[in-house]
């Protein structure tokens, strides 16, 4: 096939021509899906399994578009960041995150929600943050944001300013997949971190592999020392869930517990149970 223009030339080869087709094809549906407005937040509870009590959610996007195949936040979420979308995709979340916490007013739940990386080292963040905090009139202080730790390592200075600014607003901080990163213990001293998520990888196989068990409940422990919270992430099963409570890891959040849900759901299930 010759190339139309001379920026064309992925038209040379096939298989890189396809996923390239493949992936322009979904930031071209994005961009239009973004002003209809097909991006909702899913909110999953993280239970402290000691009160049996839902402590906060944490907010999950997901994409509801025509199309047959419901494409995950693994896939869009990496595209919105390549293609510059993630910063009126994460504003228009966060307008919808601060909607859900007024309609649960009394409640006084709070949100965890997920930062990417490339927005986060975007100079306009803490304004487009800001902004909707302000126009929503939502304290802040309603808000857990959640980074992953190989994103705080990189540019860490600026990010230690950054995380403080946010931490005045009151904005508490999760290091999401924990474990998973630079792992280095020392670095959380440096950043104003409050809660610790313990990656789904180490708990996974935390029933069977003893060398999980120890990793967790050393981290555990570390944390405690640290004055930090600790959170287990994609807790499926009993087992999983009993021996987090054995390690006086109490908060945890999975499947065993809940899926992700709408928020009509979430509502429902909140009225029936007044669970806070
Ligand atoms: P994450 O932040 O680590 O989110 C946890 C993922 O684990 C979610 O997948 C959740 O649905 C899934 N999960 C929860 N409990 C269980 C369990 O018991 N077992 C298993 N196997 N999985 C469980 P999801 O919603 O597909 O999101 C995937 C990733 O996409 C997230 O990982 C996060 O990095 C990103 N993401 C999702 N929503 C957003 C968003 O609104 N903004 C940004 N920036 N990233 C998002
Ligand atoms: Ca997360
Ligand atoms: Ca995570
Ligand atoms: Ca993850």
């Amino acid at each position: 096939v010759k190339a139309k223009n001379k920026n064309d030339y992925r038209f040379y080869t096939p298989e890189f021509d396809k996923e390239t087709i493949w992936l322009a094809e979904i930031e071209e549906k994005m961009r239009q899906g973004l002003p209809r407005k097909e991006f909702v937040l899913y909110f999953q509870p993280i239970i402290d399994s000691s009160s049996h009590t839902v402590t906060y959610f944490e907010a999950l996007c997901r994409w509801h578009n025509d199309d047959a195949i419901d494409i995950m936040p693994d896939i869009f979420i990496p595209i919105a960041e390549q293609s510059g979308l993630i910063g009126s995709l994460t504003t228009q979340l966060l307008h919808q995150a601060c909607s859900f916490i007024k309609e649960l007013d009394e409640s006084n739940i709070r949100i965890s929600f997920n930062i990417s990386a490339t927005h986060l080292q975007s100079q306009d963040f803490m304004s487009e943050i800001k902004a909707v905090f302000d126009k929503e009139n939502v304290v802040p202080s309603c808000f857990i944001f959640e980074i992953t730790e190989t994103v705080l390592m990189q540019n860490w200075k600026r990010n230690v300013s950054l995380l403080n600014d946010l931490k005045l607003l009151g904005v508490e901080i999760a290091v999401d997949d924990f474990g998973t990163g630079y792992s280095s213990l020392g670095y959380l001293k440096r950043f104003p971190v409050d809660i610790l998520k313990i990656d789904r990888e180490f708990i996974r196989d935390l029933h069977h592999d003893a060398k999980n068990r120890i990793f967790v409940s050393a981290i555990v422990s570390m944390a405690s020392a640290l004055s930090l919270r600790i959170v287990a992430e994609g807790v499926e099963n009993k087992e999983q869930a009993s021996i987090l409570a054995e390690m006086n890891c109490f908060l945890q959040q999975g499947y065993y517990y809940s899926k992700p849900l709408p928020i009509l759901k979430v509502l429902r299930h909140l009225n029936s149970n007044s669970l806070h």
